[in-house]
């Protein structure tokens, strides 16, 4: 039989290695395992495991009969150690409960605590603790969140009651009210309870359990948990584990409290003590960004200047024990902790420990800093930062130099620049993002329901909460800038207008933030480009050294290929040549040249071409210089060339000396129904071989000129796209050398150079071995292989996929991460039967895959040579490559 339910704390065994398996306990259940096992003071509890979890919302929400037995065995190991009993009314043991996911997915998921209170246990708490006032302060509590999470009932309601016992009484905050206050407030909560429910709050604390355990199972599958998990990859199949463990009290008086800690600093990676929190408070009053909490260091509480007391001054002993935890704990986790504790009457008791979550800049910092520690080896170092984080660093910052008309600041909760119109809700946030706008989403707090809005946003601006509040952990994970804890922002929902410092704004205004300092700023303050030196180069280094495959990019001008060379490109993968007649003063000749009916008028446009293109490739190849280039001979879809306006068809005329009807016809005959499919790639070089080889030319005397010129020409790499048989490219090569050999012998030269093709048809996978025989490299162009692979146009799937998405047909979007069971075997056997002919063919991708990092670390499982990205993405793609490596 699996065991469905594991002890932790007291004098459970932990020796079982599926109760470290967090795939099994979830990250809490396993962690609080692991400490309890090295000695540190975890509350004795048990973990429900995830498989349970997947078996319930697989069962039509039943438990199984061996879950209920293990349930009510493992109460008894948490009374045994705490040497009380559950529902006993003279010393009730209480319980919190809690889910627990393999990964954190903060403020997701349910938790309940103070289980196990009714109108006999709430008075054994009352005399156990010496303090009524205490006692029902948490059945109140204790009947909210249940009420809330277990029962549905909106919280709306509850609040409502307290605030109008406030106002009764004269009452300004929760402190000033009595036990008798409370004990009134109970009686009217249990009202509201019967009233909405028609049956009395459960007083029975096994069914009070059962409850808060079912709510904990559905709530993996509520809506906010599946945008979150659909935002972070996280396959819907996992489920989440529930943790009941001993209650302890962090609101038992002036000598109790609760905090967050990281173990460092996890906006900036700095190696110092980080955290918050409050004195006579509960748990989740800090998570929730309901008090704004107190700085845990006296460093960091003299640096805000701020005034109330720091853990470190105003309770040192318990201070000074959890400073010991931290380093025990990164010891032997050997990363960076995010941690919870809690206080109770000066005993410091340890609620949670995971690896907290980080920005980019300070996963940097960290993996570098603790190789230097040695506490992790160079390749953990790599492994470490998440490829898609640096994304975060390559953009841009705000101008130091530029003006900042600054209206207020908050707490700096995660880093960057944001600008864009204030929206006051996250459905706004959505909808303006929808019709193109950028936002910054401005909330008093946010809650896990606004986590649409915080991702559609540029940056999010907070009133309430601290640097741990949900807000700023979720904004964080997602890379977006964050202010909190902002109290110069008052927010009027009704008017829709606010009030920033002194300054009148209403939605819609534009505003920037700084998350670095936590400055708001009136307008839109300009930026400047990423320094890309210190850690980031450091890492880089240490990833260059790993990797075997190359990283190329995907550019077609100068400024994007120095881009990209800055970015550590080495090589062009795929220079689009079509991009370069986009532009307003080429495309008429262009146009010109596909509507000419015959060879002459072709011939007539392609002459003004010409010197256009090969200046083009001399200034690219003079940045390029000592590195291979592939470039794409003409792929466009005609259509995306073609005139459509009256006026550019009147240009035209002008230009070609034929009638504007004419030129309509002309157009109308090119007109495809499926021009994805239709006369594109390789097709126009068979029958308008002209083109190609002017195109060829242009590449051949450009090489020649830039190696004349400066010394070192770059490897011209002549790649044939769209094509399906071994014949096509048969004919276009023959035609591509024999323009070379007139060059050479022109120039009185002659350079290396390689004619490939692109894998993007079906046809030309499993053809490979015949391609290669003409082919010298083949480049896999992925976006169309998926196109016509899948049978799925790449212009119209965004209609579709998402639902696709949701209901799990496929994991990711397939545009966007290589479909590996299905695109990825013509990729494999295409490499393999390419490799069959010409054992030192060059391999490499060119889709948009290229810059995915699980599309990557199938290129490198498939031995390809390189992978190709745009230039934002070639870091991306250095790093993912050496994790590809290392695996
Ligand atoms: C491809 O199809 O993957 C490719 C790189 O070419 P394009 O996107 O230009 O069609
Ligand atoms: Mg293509």
């Amino acid at each position: 039989m699996v065991q469905t339910v594991y002890p932790f704390g007291g004098d459970a065994a932990h020796s079982d290695p599926r109760q470290a398996d967090k795939t099994i306990t979830g990250g809490k259940g396993a962690n609080l395992a692991e400490m309890a096992s090295i000695g540190l003071p975890v509350p004795p509890g048990f973990t429900i495991t995830t498989e349970e979890c997947v078996s319930y919302l697989q069962h039509g929400a039943e438990f199984s009969d061996s879950l209920r037995e293990a349930v009510s065995e493992a109460v008894g190991h948490i009374e045994k150690s705490v040497g009380k009993t559950f529902g006993d009314a003279s010393d009730p043991m209480l319980v919190s409960v809690r889910s627990g996911a393999r990964v954190s997915m903060p403020g997701m998921m349910d938790t309940v605590l103070n289980l196990g209170l009714n109108d006999e246990t709430v008075e054994g708490l009352a005399k156990t603790s010496g303090d009524e006032r205490f006692a029902w302060d948490s059945y109140r509590r204790f009947i909210q969140m249940y009420s809330d999470v277990v029962l549905g009932i909106d919280h709306g309601l509850f609040e409502e009651a307290l605030e109008i016992c406030k106002e009764d009484n004269g009452f300004y905050a929760d402190t000033e009210l009595s036990a008798d206050d409370w004990k009134t407030l109970v009686g009217e909560f249990k009202g509201i309870v019967s009233s909405e429910l028609n049956e009395p709050f459960p007083q029975d604390v096994f069914h009070q359990l059962w409850g808060a355990i079912r709510a904990v199972f559905d709530s993996w599958d509520s809506d906010r948990a599946k945008v979150y998990r659909r935002l972070n990859d996280i396959p819907g199949d996992w489920g989440t584990a529930v943790n009941v463990q001993a209650m302890v009290f962090g609101n038992m008086g002036d000598t109790s409290a609760t905090g967050v800690a990281f173990t460092r600093d996890p906006a900036t990676g700095e190696r110092a003590y980080y955290g918050e929190y409050l004195i006579n408070a509960q748990g989740e009053d800090v998570v929730a960004g309901i008090r704004t909490p107190q700085y845990l260091t006296k460093a960091a509480r003299e640096a805000a200047g701020a005034k109330p007391l720091s853990m470190e001054e105003a309770m040192p002993e318990a201070y000074t024990e959890l400073a010991h935890v931290f380093d025990l704990l990164e010891a032997h986790y050997k990363d960076m902790q995010d941690i919870e504790f809690t206080v109770e009457r000066g005993k410091l008791w340890m609620l949670q420990t995971r690896s907290g979550k980080r920005t980019a800049k300070a996963a940097l910092k960290m993996a570098v800093d603790m190789e230097g520690e040695g506490l992790i080896t160079r390749e953990e170092a790599v492994r470490r930062v998440d490829p898609m984080a640096l994304d975060q660093l390559l953009h841009p910052t705000l101008d130091p130099d530029a003006e900042r008309n600054i209206l207020g600041a908050g707490l700096p909760a995660s880093p960057g620049a944001a600008a864009g119109k204030i929206v006051l809700d996250a459905d706004t946030a959505e909808q303006w993002v929808e019709r193109g706008d950028k936002v910054i989403l401005v909330r008093v707090e946010t809650s896990p329901e606004d986590i649409h809005g915080m991702h559609a946003a540029q940056g999010i601006l907070t009133a309430r909460g601290g640097m741990t509040s949900h807000a700023a952990v979720v904004a964080r994970g997602m890379g977006r800038p964050c202010v909190s804890g902002a109290s110069a922002v008052s927010i009027n929902l009704s008017s829709r207008t606010l009030k920033i410092g002194r300054q009148d704004l209403k939605e819609g205004d534009e505003i920037t933030l700084d998350g670095a300092n936590g400055q708001i700023m009136l307008g839109i303050v300009p930026t400047v480009e990423p320094e890309l030196a210190g850690d980031f180069g450091t890492l880089m280094v240490w990833a260059d050294a790993l990797r075997r495959m190359k990283v190329r990019t995907n550019a077609e001008t100068p400024a994007d290929c120095k881009m990209a060379r800055q970015f550590g490109a080495e090589g062009i993968g795929l220079c689009r040549t079509e991009h370069m007649f986009f532009d307003a003063s080429r495309i008429k000749a262009v146009r010109q040249m596909i509507l000419a009916e015959e060879d002459a008028g072709r011939r007539a446009a392609l002459d003004i071409l010409l010197p256009e293109q090969r200046a083009d490739f001399t200034a690219i190849f003079e940045v390029m210089a000592g590195l291979p280039c592939t470039i794409r001979l003409l792929d466009p879809p005609l259509h995306e060339f073609l005139p459509t306006q009256d006026a550019e068809f009147e240009e035209l005329a002008d230009v070609t000396g034929l009638g504007v009807d004419h030129l309509k016809r002309r157009a109308d005959e090119l007109h495809e129904f499926n021009p994805m499919l239709g006369h594109r790639g390789c097709r126009l070089g068979i029958t308008f071989p002209e083109i190609y080889e002017m195109q060829a030319r242009a590449i051949f005397e450009a090489v020649c000129d830039v190696k004349a010129s400066s010394g070192e020409a770059p490897l011209p790499e002549i790649m044939i796209p769209l094509v399906a048989t071994q014949k096509e490219l048969a004919i276009l090569k023959a035609l591509v050398d024999r323009v070379a050999e007139e060059v050479f012998t022109e120039k009185g030269t002659r350079l290396d150079y390689l004619v490939g093709t692109m894998i993007e048809l079906p046809r030309a996978a499993l053809m490979a071995d015949k391609i290669a025989e003409e082919g010298e490299f083949f480049s896999f162009g992925t976006n169309d292989l998926t196109q016509t692979t899948l049978g799925v146009s790449r212009d119209d799937s965004a209609k579709f996929l998402a639902p696709y998405v949701e209901k799990g047909i496929f994991a990711r979007d397939p545009f966007v991460s290589l479909d590996v069971e299905g695109v990825g075997q013509l990729v494999e056997l295409a490499a393999e039967r390419g490799r069959a002919t010409r054992p030192d063919i060059k391999l490499g991708i060119c889709g948009e895959h290229g810059g995915d990092p699980a599309s990557i670390a199938f290129c490198e499982k498939v031995g390809l040579d390189y992978v190709s990205a745009s230039p934002y993405r070639v870091p991306i793609a250095r790093l993912a490559a050496a994790q590809a490596a290392l695996k």
